[in-house]
């Protein structure tokens, strides 16, 4: 949906700010979070082009240069008896030539030397604008790169999600789903992918906890036979899984994870190809890989009695990254599948 900015200049703009009747909602919410500020965040993110100065906040707006003036101005803003005015209120035509007022400025003010530099500099730049026209004023959001200028709800949402301070302290959590539904993985893969981190795979334990019947000498771990199959052990610390991860992680250059915690373990593999400038979609694709290998291998062992070995697994690990990795799109046609072996990172990135 794209809210072109002419509604916007619907608004009386500015903290105390009215909003008609029939605009929508999302008006409503928006111009209610600028008020509670002592600046407005939609207005410092439009660029004003005066025409007949109505609709254009003379301090608070970006119209003359790139700030607006009462920053570029402080002094003069503070001293001013006329705030929250439109670019208008400050003059007035007189036989078809525009002169600006006082600004809001008492004459003994002008007194002080430094101050009435000042305000000579502000009132020689307000001079030099030559801009009006009969027309009403227009805006141009700049709170995005955006060839159009064209204000949308989507552009105007990631401007206020980079001014939130979270609160509270670092949710793990949050960031580890958000990144793992940004992979460029097929869907059933991200499904397992959330399945392992809520825990909600059908290891031997759950099954039991539900009241499964598993025969006792069945409920260990099908690759080292040691321990109970719970899904920290089987993905992360179980010492046959360990030795896959290590090999995985010296095929990509990266050094030794000992989390046992499936979200920071995720966390951190994604962290490191951050590091590499692996592209954004592929960051988690290793990691996914590894796993779903792992659980597949576990299935194919308990039902049909798979044989295995640790350079099996990391050879379909290998082979299931490289066919994720294009998504059916072949961009390096002059390389092999050995080449990729050789250099990862480098069809990664
Ligand atoms: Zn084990």
């Amino acid at each position: 949906m794209v809210i072109y900015l002419q509604t916007f200049m619907e608004l009386e703009l500015g903290s105390g700010c009215k909003v008609s009747l029939s605009c929508s909602f999302w008006w409503k919410d928006m111009v209610k979070i600028g008020s509670f500020s002592s600046c407005d965040p939609i207005v410092e993110n439009c660029r004003f082009s005066v025409h007949n100065g109505f609709n254009t906040p003379f301090w608070e707006s970006i119209w003359l240069d790139g700030k607006p003036l009462k920053e570029e101005f402080p002094d003069i803003f503070e001293k001013s008896r006329l705030k929250k005015v439109s670019v208008a209120s400050m003059g007035g035509w007189k036989e078809e030539r525009w002169l600006w007022g006082d600004l809001g400025i008492r004459e003994d003010m002008l007194e002080d030397d430094v101050f009435g530099a000042m305000y000579g500099a502000l009132k020689g730049r307000l001079e030099e604008f030559g801009g009006w026209k009969e027309e009403k004023d227009s805006v141009e959001w700049i709170g995005r790169t955006s060839a159009d200028k064209v204000f949308t709800v989507a552009s105007c949402y990631d401007f206020y999600m980079r001014l939130r301070i979270p609160f509270g302290p670092y949710n793990k959590s949050d960031e580890a789903f958000g990144l793992l539904w940004k992979t460029e993985v097929p869907f059933k893969i991200k499904a397992f992918g959330w399945r392992l981190f809520c825990n909600r795979l059908p290891t031997k334990d759950l099954l039991l906890s539900r009241g499964m019947s598993i025969p006792f000498d069945s409920l260990n771990c099908i690759l080292c036979g040691n321990c109970e199959e719970t899904m920290k052990h089987f993905f992360f610390s179980c010492s046959v899984v360990k030795k896959v991860w290590e090999e995985v992680a010296l095929w990509v250059g990266k050094g030794e994870t000992n989390d046992n915690d499936c979200m920071s373990n995720f966390l951190d593999w994604y962290c490191f190809f951050r590091l590499k400038k692996v592209k954004e979609g592929k960051l988690g694709v290793v990691w996914l890989a590894t796993s779903w290998t792992l659980w597949i291998l576990r299935n194919g062992v308990c039902f049909q009695e798979d044989k295995w070995s640790v350079n099996d697994i990391v050879w379909n690990i290998k082979s299931l990254v490289w066919k994720w990795m294009f998504c059916g799109k072949i961009t390096h046609s002059n390389f092999s599948f050995y080449d990729f072996i050789k250099e990862p990172l480098f069809f990664l990135s």
